[in-house]
């Protein structure tokens, strides 16, 4: 049964309709497919009383979502927004804020929110089983949700990905298959078995109902904002799916006039400098992603080479008056350390890239300190920890006898 308020596909580009399908690109143009709304309907039943009579989870603004009745990841979203004030402090920045997506969600990361909506398409359609390409959180989430909805989970994933990510995929019963190739190589290998198995692969044929989870990170942020969209976003950049969606959910609720103001946010993209194809583009103020063959980078979970949302993540942060920045290994592990040394928060890699960009963008002049700006970070650092293992990146912690005497000695209290 299809829901009322989610009416179909809308290819992006050419407009043209589509039923409720596993399908991701228009047959005319190949450009992306979209969930189409009836937004006339949704204003009925969507406003700030009825979403403030909700649990504080992704499932509070469900009109606006492919799907209503979720089957898995029932506690998802509802991530805190934190007033980083000794991080502003330090900054010179009054009104920063952290969106901490790296706890209060199943599997840690913000991939629990696109997972959430495409298992219950998944079962929606009558797969029996379902799959992705990942780079790894979206590994984890895929394999915990499946195992909640009793679906079938197979997983690719590029050989070398963290042990953390790893175990934290096949705990969950979830068959595990390493591709001997980057990210890109994975990918294009789902397509194929997407066009050729019955497998629901949440970010290939279920990618237009997958994508639309992402929007809720952004709803909560301007619920938490006050009903208000912030001046400038910082969000990191994979395939460039969530920063899209981050706009696109200002913008509905604006269209469902719940917002204070109008927004006009500028959109700040985040990549490392191993694997910048959307951010180089940004810098060339140009639209044309050239992809990187080889990723270099210790942020794995961004790591994509051919960025399927790349051409619109390059058009709205332009276009929105904001622009984007990479940053290096050692900038990533800076921004980490910064991070959690202010504001007790311990990002993935991920989100090193994030406050690192945010950093250099400050120190350029490029962002207005006296705006309101908001950092996404998309998940949690226990889950990489292996670059902080390498030397030099954490104190030696000495060791001494277990005396008084000796602990004096340090001469640290
Ligand atoms: C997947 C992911 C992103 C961004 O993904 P998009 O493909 O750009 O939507 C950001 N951060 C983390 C930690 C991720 O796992
Ligand atoms: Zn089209």
């Amino acid at each position: 049964m299809p829901t009322a308020l989610a009416v179909g596909l809308k290819c992006r580009e050419c407009g043209h309709e589509y039923a409720d399908a596993p399908k991701n690109v228009c047959e005319h143009d190949f450009a992306p497919l979209e969930v189409n709304y009836d937004y006339d309907a949704i204003r009925k039943s969507l406003t700030r009383e009825s979403i403030g009579k909700r649990a504080f989870n992704m499932w509070r603004y469900k009109e606006l979502l492919p799907e209503q009745e979720p089957v898995s990841g029932l506690t998802t979203g509802g991530t805190p927004l934190v007033h980083a004030k000794n991080l502003g402090r330090e900054l010179g920045v009054k009104n920063l804020y952290v969106k901490f997506d790296g706890v209060c969600q199943p599997t840690l990361s913000f991939k629990d929110r696109v997972v959430a909506v495409s298992i219950a398409r998944a079962r929606r359609f009558g797969f029996t089983t379902v799959g992705c390409a990942s780079t790894g959180n979206l590994a984890n989430s895929v394999a915990a949700q499946a195992a909640q909805a009793g679906l079938k989970a197979i997983i690719l994933i590029p050989k070398d990905l963290e042990p953390a990510k790893v175990a934290n995929t096949q705990i969950y019963g979830a068959t595990l298959v390493k591709i001997d190739g980057p990210y890109d190589d994975v990918n294009r290998l789902c397509s194929e078995i997407a066009n050729d198995a019955k497998i629901g692969i949440v970010n290939v044929n279920l990618r237009p109902y997958y994508a639309e989870g992402s929007k809720s990170m952004g709803f909560e942020i301007a619920e938490q904002l006050g009903w208000r969209a912030p001046d400038n976003i910082i969000c990191p950049m994979a395939g460039g799916s969530l920063i899209n969606k981050l706009s696109k959910s200002f913008k509905e609720f604006e269209k469902l006039s719940l917002l204070e103001a109008a927004p006009k946010t500028k959109f700040w993209g985040a990549q490392a400098a191993g694997c910048n194809p959307i951010t180089d583009a940004i810098k060339r103020r140009s639209d044309l992603i050239k992809p990187v063959k080889k990723p270099d980078t210790i942020a794995r979970s961004i790591a994509i080479g051919n960025p399927a949302d790349g051409y619109f993540a390059a058009r709205l942060c332009l276009d929105s008056g904001g622009g984007g920045d990479d940053v290096t290994d050692a900038e990533i592990i800076e921004a980490m350390k910064l991070l959690a040394r202010t504001e007790g928060l311990f990002t993935e890699t991920a989100g090193g890239v994030t406050l690192g960009v945010f950093v250099k963008l400050l120190k350029a002049g490029r962002i207005n300190k006296d705006e309101s700006t908001v950092v996404c970070i998309t998940g949690q650092g226990l889950k990489t920890l292996d670059p902080l293992y390498a030397p030099g990146v954490l104190p030696d912690a000495p060791v001494i006898k277990p005396t008084l005497a000796a602990f004096k000695d340090l001469k640290i209290a």
